[in-house]
């Protein structure tokens, strides 16, 4: 059902990470106590949030 890619190099994403907390998981979480916003798509190449990945897009 979810197709997800990064937002930063398009890659695809693995499960979930938050961007301020650090955790990782593999389904979304409404109500993340961080804020829902900052749980995004973990970049399968870095595993980092996507607003952490600094992988180039070939
Ligand atoms: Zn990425
Ligand atoms: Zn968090
Ligand atoms: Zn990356």
């Amino acid at each position: 059902m979810h197709d997800l890619s990064c937002a930063t190099c398009g890659s695809l994403a693995e499960g979930f990470k938050c961007a301020a907390c650090g955790i990782e998981q593999d389904e979304f979480e409404a109500g993340h106590l961080c804020g829902d916003e900052h749980l995004m798509p973990k970049c399968s190449i870095c595993s980092e949030a996507e607003t952490e990945c600094n992988c180039d897009s070939l």
